[in-house]
């Protein structure tokens, strides 16, 4: 009895290490997105600076084409929705603690 109770201590204690890793890569994972979505978003205004009008609209029928490149940064936005909704704070301010049942605005900026 007192074996298995350490046993189990041990693996709770892997799990826990485990488990912290997971969240500091999480964490690295949303500070690189969120990174990202600031670039991407500065580098398409300079674009739309750097654009004459007529151009712009060609590029919107380009859009479509560009959508298989929005699939991978789609998936790791599904993750954090997952996590999101299985009750975790995905926002930088409460990442990786429990949610309360209500929603978190720092959360759903992230859904925006
Ligand atoms: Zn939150």
């Amino acid at each position: 009895m007192l074996e298995r109770f350490s046993l189990l201590e041990k693996r709770f204690q892997e799990l826990q290490e485990d488990f912290g890793t997971l969240k500091k890569d999480l964490v690295q994972l949303v500070e690189e997105n969120h990174q990202l979505a600031h670039e991407n978003h500065h580098l398409r205004q300079r674009l739309d600076e750097l654009t004459p009008d007529s151009a712009k609209q060609d590029r919107s029928s380009h859009d479509s084409s560009e959508q298989s490149n929005d699939a991978s940064v789609g998936e790791g936005y599904d993750n954090l929705a997952r996590i999101y909704e299985e009750g975790f704070h995905i926002c930088h301010v409460y990442f990786g603690t429990p949610r309360e049942e209500e929603d978190c605005i720092f959360c759903l900026k992230f859904f925006g």
